[in-house]
């Protein structure tokens, strides 16, 4: 059985990297993280709890993509640049052959985005993921939930539900034949954060926030800090590509309140518009518009005519259900 210092050093512990961020990463008692003048730094930390955020025997190559993809996401978010993350691990067991596809998983990630892994904490426990992540946001320019302003346009990024899809399928809420679960399932176990698009939307974008709990819920938050309504039409919400040859209720009801997208939800002026169509293609991510902020507050549904419509759309939260 591994100790707990071999296991870091065998799994976590790597080399520092030419010109990193981190002045010092693993093997003291802090990291000293490299922050540009001027920058301010975005934190955000994320737990992924087994039986709670993940099943029981998920892969530990996409859990280790996950848990790290979710931090990114909001950065992606907040429009920063990624620089750093802590991973704080809880393991029944320092069984290797979960170590080393997780070790992985979370790596191929990382680097693809130049955020190295600069400490953390080990300790025996049942199956818990904590990743807290360091990014850099000239002030200013953070895409913060506040500043959305009536007459945004409200805008989506990729495609939603698919997640949610595979969750069904997995449930046997519903049924899905083996190859449509399996596509759906690429985006429950590998999100890909939408980092360069946050980047390239600062300066143009008002407001943001990353989809995690379900379109309408986040979009929610929203319209709630910033003080403002907003009116959406359902039948625009991009659907999945599995999702999108689902009956009309279950895409409506997905794409509005799914969970696990990791899509950004931005709100922006009208008059930039084209700006905002050119931002989102330059970094190859599709972006749909789908409704607009306006002053008097809620959240209006409305169907693709512009007529009302009455839909369940609370999103997820862990203790408004009862323990699963
Ligand atoms: P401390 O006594 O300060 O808690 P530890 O003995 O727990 O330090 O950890 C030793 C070093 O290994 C520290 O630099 C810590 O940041 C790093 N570390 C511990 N666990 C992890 C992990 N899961 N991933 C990355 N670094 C880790
Ligand atoms: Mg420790």
């Amino acid at each position: 059985m591994l100790s707990e210092f071999s296991l870091i050093s065998r799994y976590f512990d790597r080399p520092p990297r030419a010109n990193g961020n981190a002045e010092l990463g693993i093997g003291d008692d802090c990291a000293l993280l490299r922050t540009a003048p001027g920058m301010l730094t975005a934190i955000s930390s994320d737990m992924l709890v087994e039986g709670r955020h993940f099943f029981a025997g998920a892969d530990p190559r996409l859990l280790g993509h996950k848990s790290l993809a979710v931090n990114l996401s909001d950065l992606a978010a907040m429009g920063a640049q990624p620089l750093g993350f802590t991973l704080a691990l809880a393991l029944p067991a320092a069984d290797e052959a979960w170590l080393a596809p997780f070790a992985d998983g979370l790596f191929a990630l990382a680097d693809r985005h130049g955020c190295e892994l600069i400490g953390g904490d080990t300790t025996r426990g049942p199956l818990t993921i904590c990743i807290t992540i360091f990014g850099a946001v000239p002030p200013g320019q953070a895409l913060r939930r506040d500043a959305a302003r009536p007459g945004d346009d409200i805008w989506v990024s990729g495609s939603l539900g698919d997640a949610r899809l595979a969750l069904a399928g997995y449930r046997n809420e519903l049924a899905l034949d083996a190859a449509d679960l399996a596509a759906a399932a690429v985006r429950m176990h590998a999100p890909e954060p939408r980092v360069a698009l946050g980047l390239a939307l600062r300066g143009l974008a008002h407001a943001a926030i990353d989809i995690s709990d379900g379109f309408a819920g986040d979009l929610a938050h929203i319209l709630e800090r910033s003080a403002v309504g907003a009116t959406v039409d359902v039948d625009a919400l991009p659907a999945g590509s599995m999702l999108a040859r689902q009956p009309q209720p279950l895409r409506r009801q997905y794409a509005l309140a799914g969970g696990d997208d990791y899509e950004l939800c931005i709100t922006a002026p009208r008059s930039r518009r084209a700006d905002v169509q050119a931002a989102a293609a330059h970094v190859g991510c599709a972006m749909t518009l789908v409704g607009t902020i306006d002053a008097s507050p809620g959240l209006r549904l409305v169907d693709h005519l512009g007529a009302p419509l009455a839909l369940q759309a609370a999103s997820f939260d862990h203790f408004a259900m009862p323990p699963s």
